[in-house]
């Protein structure tokens, strides 16, 4: 059976970048220059295994990675390398990273995504319509 090589035309989005960089950061991608000059980047999936970045300037333009091989511009590496040089960083966490805060009402725990604030202002307002009886608490989880 035939296989087909098709190159991507998958676009350098910001996105992209971050998600990448993200990715080489979780799977402890390592970028290194060789005594040649030439970059390499280790593998995110095989431990034994190096990419060799094609690099000009501070550009990173090819990689010998599956995803640059398919004409990708963005991969892991190359955004492991661009990290490593100073010119791509992580965006900062949202202000308000999204911790579930638990309102628990009569024993029965409920998720919520809002903040300890938000949570604390549902129990007054539970308390103040539920009956007596109700046990209403607030808990970071
Ligand atoms: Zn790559």
């Amino acid at each position: 059976m035939a296989t087909t090589m098709q190159r991507t035309n998958r676009a350098a989005t910001p996105a992209r970048w971050q998600a990448a960089l993200t990715r080489a950061m979780e799977a402890g991608v390592q970028v290194r220059q060789l005594t040649s000059g030439a970059w390499i980047a280790t593998s995110a999936t095989d431990p034994t295994a190096a990419y060799e970045l094609g690099v000009t300037g501070d550009v990173a333009h090819d990689c010998t990675c599956k995803a640059g091989a398919f004409g990708d511009p963005v991969c892991c590496h190359r955004a492991a390398y661009y990290h490593l040089v100073g010119l791509l960083d992580r965006d900062p966490e949202p202000p308000n990273p999204a911790a579930p805060v638990l309102v628990i009402i009569d024993g029965a725990r409920y998720a919520t995504r809002s903040t300890r604030e938000e949570a604390d202002a549902v129990a007054a307002s539970i308390r103040r319509w539920a009956s007596t009886s109700t046990h209403v608490a607030v808990l970071a989880a």
